[in-house]
């Protein structure tokens, strides 16, 4: 099946599904508040839409989806309070991929618009949400449409396998990401993928932001301090089930998870070199993989459990409809215990942290 379809996060409500399981993300989103509140100003210096039109790109589902885009109503409300202009109308664009659990966003919304106008004041009819499904990796919207584009915690993931067409034998084998082991040439692979779908990422979006448009970013990068990554310990938990015959070795030598951690200096470099966008302000926040700050000299044992199955929880909704996939529904309660273990583990020698870049952008006017 196309890779469209496969890659979603599980959708619904029930226990395991992303809309239950996505605190880290949001923590993640809210911190690039202020960079949003700046983006927005900077727009209206620009001109002052009567309709402002936002998309947020691989908006997934679940009460994030919604947040954000209630987010962005409030920042352009203040800001236009502040001007003394009238507030716009929206038309606010929810795109992910096909299999995204759209039909979960749709029920929600009878009581977003309703919250909207009772709880916010917001006149009625001064919002329209549509859902535009597609890969971000190509067009979405008509030339010169849209004024901010927003995404959180999706443009780390890359638009197809970077081994599909090339064989991995012997370069990565029994691993399924990049992990410490891996030749410099498994890198070199997963950033080229990297490098052609960002610059066409960007490219597919200056043509359809209006000139001054603004597109605020943020995504998992690396810094110079070597980290472990959360894919690189799920490949390291199916490797251990490959070497005691739990899955078969061509379902690892024939799935690699297709995400890339970028480096600022790599997102840098395809932004210039792309040439559309010009970069106003950029910030890396350190996010352990609980959320939870911890202390220097803090115990990582105390509640080590508790931790390590808040971020399998996570992971799981992230990740089980790919795996699934590859690998067959009935692994993966084995593949997930294996996981938390190995985390409890990793937690007690090392800090287990993202590097969440946030990156604020406009569409250069040439
Ligand atoms: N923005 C939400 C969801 C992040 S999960 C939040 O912060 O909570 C990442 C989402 O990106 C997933 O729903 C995934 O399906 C989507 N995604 C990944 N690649 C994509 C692509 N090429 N085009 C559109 N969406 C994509």
């Amino acid at each position: 099946m196309e890779r469209e379809f496969l890659l979603h996060m599980t959708g619904g409500q029930g226990e395991r599904s992303y809309a239950n399981n996505s605190s880290l993300q949001r923590t993640m989103m809210l911190k690039a508040k202020t960079m949003l509140e700046e983006a927005i100003r900077r727009l209206y210096r620009h001109s002052s839409p009567k309709c402002m039109k936002v998309a947020d790109l691989g908006c997934s589902v679940g009460p994030n989806t919604l947040l954000v885009i209630s987010n962005i109503i409030d920042i352009v409300h203040a800001a236009c309070v502040g001007l003394n202009h009238e507030p716009p109308t929206f038309q606010l664009y929810l795109n992910d991929l096909y299999g995204n659990d759209f039909n979960t966003i749709f029920k929600s919304l009878p009581e977003f618009y309703t919250k909207l106008v009772q709880d916010k004041g917001h006149k009625s009819g001064s919002c329209f949400i549509n859902a535009t499904p597609g890969s971000f990796y190509g067009r979405l919207f008509p030339s010169n449409s849209i004024n901010l584009f927003h995404s959180a915690n999706s443009v780390h993931w890359l638009s197809q396998d970077p081994f599909l067409g090339l064989s991995k034998e012997a370069l990565n084998k029994g691993n399924c990401h990049i992990v410490t082991t891996s030749p410099p040439s498994v890198y070199k692979i997963y950033l080229k993928q990297f490098q052609k779908d960002f610059e066409l990422f960007l490219k597919s979006r200056s043509e359809e932001l209006v000139p001054g448009g603004a597109m605020i970013l943020l995504l998992l990068v690396k810094t110079e301090t070597p980290r472990r990554s959360i894919f690189e310990t799920i490949s390291l938990t199916l490797s251990d089930m490959l070497l005691e015959g739990l899955i078969e070795e061509e379902k690892l030598d024939s799935f690699n998870i297709p995400t890339y951690e970028a480096t600022m200096e790599e997102i840098r470099e395809v932004i210039q070199e792309e040439g559309s966008f010009f970069i106003e302000e950029s910030e890396i926040d350190m996010v352990p993989w609980d959320g939870r700050k911890i202390e220097d000299g803090e115990d990582f044992s105390v509640d080590g459990d508790i931790r390590a199955e808040f971020i399998t929880r996570y992971i799981r909704a992230v990740m089980e409809p790919l795996l699934v996939a590859n690998f067959g529904t009935k692994v993966m309660n084995e593949l997930f215990i294996r996981f938390q273990k190995k985390v409890v583990e990793l937690m007690k020698v090392e800090r287990l942290e993202y590097a969440n870049l946030m990156i604020s952008l406009t569409k250069t006017c040439s």
